[in-house]
C-alpha cells in the first residue's frame, strides 16, 4: 500500500520540520512548504498529494486565500486548517470554503493522524465515485448494456 500524500504549510520554520519527522515516523509521506505560495508551486509539481495541513496565520498568502486558490485549482484535496485560539473564526470560515476540518495549535500528534486518516477517506470515497462515473460513461458509449 502506498503511503498518504501530505503537504504541511506553515510559515514556522521549526515547527515544519519537527512535524515533518514526526507524521513520517507515523508512517505517512510528508511534503514541507514555508509560505501558501510556496505550498501553491508545490502542489503543481506534485499531483499525488492527498491531504494538505494548512496554517491559518501566515504572512503573504494567509491560509484562507491559500484554501481557496488550492480548492479552485485542486478540488479534490482535502484540506485541514491549524488555528491558534485568536484566529478561530478563520478556521470556521475556512470549513465554509471547503476546508475538511479545523484543529487548534497546539495540537496533539495522534488527533492530527486520525484527522488525515479522515480526511483521506473522504477523498478516496469521493475519487472512486468519480472512477465509476468514468467507467459508466465508458460501457455506456460502448453500447453494452
Ligand atoms: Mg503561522
Amino acid at each position: 500500500m502506498t503511503k498518504p500524500y501530505v503537504m504541511l504549510v506553515d510559515d514556522e520554520v521549526p515547527f515544519v520540520e519537527t512535524m515533518s519527522k514526526r507524521l513520517d515516523k507515523r508512517g505517512l509521506r510528508i511534503l514541507p512548504a514555508n509560505s501558501g505560495e510556496e505550498a501553491l508551486v508545490q502542489l503543481d509539481h506534485e499531483s499525488g498529494v492527498d491531504v494538505i495541513i494548512l496554517d491559518v496565520k501566515m504572512p503573504g498568502m494567509d491560509g484562507i486565500e491559500t484554501l481557496q486558490e488550492i480548492k479552485k485549482r485542486h478540488p479534490l484535496k482535502e484540506v485541514i486548517m491549524l488555528t491558534g485560539h485568536a484566529t478561530v473564526e478563520t478556521a470556521i470560515e475556512g470549513m465554509k470554503l471547503g476546508a475538511f476540518d479545523y484543529l487548534m495549535k497546539p495540537c496533539d500528534i495522534e488527533t492530527l493522524v486520525s484527522k488525515v486518516g479522515e480526511a483521506l477517506k473522504k477523498k478516496q470515497a469521493h475519487d472512486s465515485k468519480i472512477e465509476k462515473a468514468r467507467i459508466d460513461k465508458l460501457v455506456l458509449s460502448r453500447g453494452y448494456d
